[in-house]
């Protein structure tokens, strides 16, 4: 397809550096022309929009329809909200009809759920934009538009934050060939991610790995994805896998009880990587064991459980350093000979219309935190663990043993990187008000 065909518009304002849109994804034809009127009128307003949210660094964009027909656009930047614009009742029609006719969909059909996505680019970096459509009944609809960085998926181990230790101990897991290693948190907090480079961790060149679930655009080497095919079920999928003399297996995430117990069937045959929504890692190990029933082959089976947490990083451009009291260090549990500690400028109240604050920070457009990273967590199940486990997994003696053999938790991490610089203590505030 031609790039950005569909550029040349009277209105156009030759000053705006524009996000280009260059095709539907999934192959659906884009007919511009078919939608002429609507075009001309929501092409360049729509632009700007998702041209807004790219700069702001947003990977998050939702239409949110108001009681009069206007809609409020807000973006996600680094996992907090803020508000972007505003649609009147005609422009918030014409940009969600536009948006569909972008992503190459009807813009008169409307069902409960409309997927679609548009592939585009803006300052010579690619984008993939997965728009939804979400249909609430009396014309109202909302739409999530998720903004990736195609040159910035952050799936690979060292970029996601993972510590040589941490890639080191998934390797060890996942050399018996056995077992299952599940990494489970919120929708959101990027948990795919996570699952993913614990698939990239394995040493693909020692051992033979497969996977049934879906792979989206990624590139991965040295493995081999078999589709589930119509005519089989999950646990079929397992077993031709099996016969294929896989040693590792990846599956898509585990949404049904029966799933679940699928996987733990096959803990002897192979190793099962896999990911499932929890609020923490002890919450999943007590979903497991409701799910699969007996705690004793849950006992023999679960290897580790891998849980994340995306944390802002400061501002490199503006953060304050502060001399931090020697009662705060013992409260959180920071080493007392810590010196300093930072904090951002801004407080998160920076909205697009903020730009009358004195000491405005270009870098980070006064927010005071430019990027995420993430913080890992890594419960081993260790024998004495799995007895814990096989005994009913109480909370407090599973703490204990975490604590005792000094695993990898997210408070540890969470706090290291405040010690180096990277973070804020108010930052795992709040973070961690909501675990
Ligand atoms: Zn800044």
């Amino acid at each position: 397809m031609a790039s950005d065909h569909y550029d040349d518009d009277d209105d156009y304002d030759d000053d705006f550096e524009s996000v280009l849109f260059q095709g539907a994804i999934g192959d659906r034809e884009v007919n511009l022309g078919g939608h002429a009127k609507l075009t001309k009128m929501a092409l360049v307003p729509t632009k700007k929009i998702i041209t807004d949210a790219i700069i702001r660094r947003a990977l998050l964009l939702r239409i949110n329809p108001r009681q009069d027909g206007s809609s409020s656009v807000k973006i996600t930047i680094d996992g907090i909200d803020y508000p972007a614009k505003r649609l009147n009742k005609r422009m918030n029609q014409a940009t969600i009809q536009m948006l569909k006719v972008l992503c190459g969909l009807d813009p008169k059909e409307r069902k409960k759920l409309l997927k679609g996505g548009i592939f585009a680019e803006f300052q010579n970096c690619k984008y993939e934009l997965e728009v939804h459509f979400v249909y609430a009944g009396s014309g109202v609809e909302k739409v999530i538009m998720y903004i990736q960085n195609v040159d910035l998926k952050l799936e690979k181990p060292d970029e996601l934050g993972f510590s040589p230790e941490m890639k080191n101990k998934i390797r060890d897991i996942t050399s018996d060939k056995s077992g299952v290693l599940l990494v489970c948190g919120s929708p959101f907090t990027g948990t795919t991610s996570t699952a993913f480079a614990v698939l990239r961790s394995v040493d693909a060149y020692l051992y033979s790995i497969f996977t049934v679930a879906d792979m989206g655009t990624r590139d991965m080497t040295h493995i081999t994805v078999e589709n589930i095919r119509e005519d089989e079920d999950f646990e079929s999928a397992i077993k031709r896998v099996l016969r294929l003399d896989g040693d590792i297996l990846f599956v898509d995430p585990l949404k049904t009880v029966e799933e679940v117990q699928t996987i733990f069937d096959f803990q002897n045959d192979i190793c099962i990587i896999s990911e499932f929504q929890a609020k923490n890692s002890i919450d999943g190990i007590k979903r497991i064991l409701k799910w699969v029933e007996d705690p004793e082959i849950v006992a023999s089976g679960l290897r580790g459980i891998i849980t994340q947490r995306l944390l802002r990083v400061l501002c490199e451009e503006c953060k304050r350093p502060y001399r931090p009291n020697p009662k705060l260090l013992s409260r959180v549990g920071l080493p007392p000979e810590t010196k300093v500690l930072f904090r951002a400028t801004s407080t998160d109240t920076a909205t697009d219309e903020s730009d009358d604050e004195l000491d405005w920070c270009e870098h980070c457009g006064g927010i005071g935190y430019y990027g995420q990273m993430g913080i890992f967590e890594l419960i081993e199940v260790t024998d004495e663990m799995s007895d814990e486990i096989a005994n009913g997994a109480d909370p407090q003696k599973i703490k204990t043993i975490i604590r005792e053999n000094q695993m990898q938790t997210l408070q540890s991490e969470a706090l290291r990187a405040v010690a180096e610089g990277k973070t804020s203590l108010e930052e795992l505030q709040r973070i961690f008000s909501t675990m």
